[in-house]
């Protein structure tokens, strides 16, 4: 299969926006910018369409899609019941990277929900996505556009790096803002419990629904070891670089010490360090590729550098990564949930 890819504009927006959507409407795939990253979508409401996304993502059968929508009017005909809590969380978040799971209708198909009773649902505030949504006149139903397990594309030259030959469409509109995939909160339990953490802060919601559970899978930190997690997702290998990743929890000094100490008893290995604005000249060996993710006083500016910055570590095909850690407050927690998880629960920690 061809894949085509093109720019928002390209010839103009709205005829984009009308090949898109005929694509979904023909049960084929589109990949499109969101937000958050690059979605793989289909017709939600067509469970042909949908085996396709697992089938180009090589993503296991029992990891369940979140649906896309444009309007609340969608979303009455897709769920059965609709707390006060969740009314809440939309006026305050939706359009916007915030995910939430509700009982589902039977009109949704098997396999966007893995068999599950529950469904997924996210209204995103990239005005090219609705338009989608809206023009394809059904639910999208779209994962991340990457290939199982590697790290999420943030650009549309990512998604062809993965699905070049497996997909209808690539759409381009340029990086995407956010970076780390939306916040999932679980609205069928009371109170609601986090899922997954992502472009919505555990604080910002606790602020406004009061008690927010955390998912006991997400402390754990080491994916091996989390057998049951209530996020099918969760339990996956993820987001992961082609080399071995491994982070550095600590003081910032004594991981750039311990760092500089590995880059010197592995000279013959390409080391690539993922570094920030305040601990750049904390380094004292000139690693094979340094990257700087941003600074730490702006969180919103790692999460939008992390997943680029592990495919670039790809690209320059390094044996070895370093990453620095941050802490769990506000974004830091999305951050280091996709940083532990690139480096399957590998940590140096304390120092
Ligand atoms: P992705 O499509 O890669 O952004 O991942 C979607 C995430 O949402 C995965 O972690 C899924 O496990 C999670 N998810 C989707 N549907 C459900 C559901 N019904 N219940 C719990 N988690 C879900
Ligand atoms: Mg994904």
């Amino acid at each position: 299969m061809e894949t085509k890819v093109l720019k928002l504009e390209s010839p103009t927006y709205q005829e984009v926006i009308e090949k898109g959507a005929m694509i979904i409407k023909n049960g084929g795939l589109v990949a499109f910018p969101t937000e958050t990253v690059y979605g793989l979508g289909a017709n939600g409401l067509d469970q042909e369409a949908v085996c396709k996304i697992y089938e180009a993502k090589g993503r296991p059968s029992d990891n369940p899609m979140i649906l896309h929508i444009s309007s609340r009017e969608m979303l009455k005909k897709l769920v059965r019941d609709i707390p006060k809590a969740a009314e809440d969380c939309m006026d305050m978040f939706w359009p916007g990277p915030l995910t939430m799971i509700f009982f589902k209708k039977d009109i949704i198909p098997e396999k966007v929900c893995a068999g599950l009773d529950t469904v997924a649902i996210r209204m995103p505030s990239d005005s090219f996505a609705r338009n989608l949504i809206e023009g394809s006149g059904v639910p999208i139903a779209a994962p991340s556009a990457n290939t199982s397990g590697r790290p999420s594309p943030t650009k549309a030259s990512h998604v062809l790096e993965d699905m070049a030959g497996k997909i209808d469409l690539i759409v381009d509109g340029g990086p995407t803002e956010v970076g780390i995939e939306s916040t999932v909160l679980d609205m069928t339990v009371n109170p609601p419990m986090l899922l997954r953490p992502g472009g919505v802060t555990l604080e910002d919601l606790k602020a406004l629904l009061g008690e927010v559970d955390v998912d006991p899978a997400l402390l754990g930190g080491k994916p091996k070891e989390v057998l049951h997690p209530k996020s099918p997702g969760q339990k996956y290998k993820h987001y992961a670089p082609k080399a071995e990743c491994l982070l550095f929890a600590g003081n910032l000094k004594n991981v750039a010490k311990e760092v500089d100490k590995r880059i010197k008893e592995n000279p013959n290995k390409k080391i690539a360090v993922l570094a920030t604005e305040e601990t750049l000249d904390l380094y004292r060996e000139k690693p094979y590729l340094m990257i700087n993710m941003g600074s730490r006083e702006h969180l919103q500016e790692i999460a939008h550098n992390i997943f680029n910055a592990l495919r670039e570590c790809d690209e320059a095909e390094v044996d070895l990564i370093y990453v620095e850690g941050f802490s769990f407050q506000g974004m830091g927690q999305g951050i280091m949930n996709r940083l532990l998880k690139a480096c399957g629960g590998k940590v140096v920690l304390g120092l």
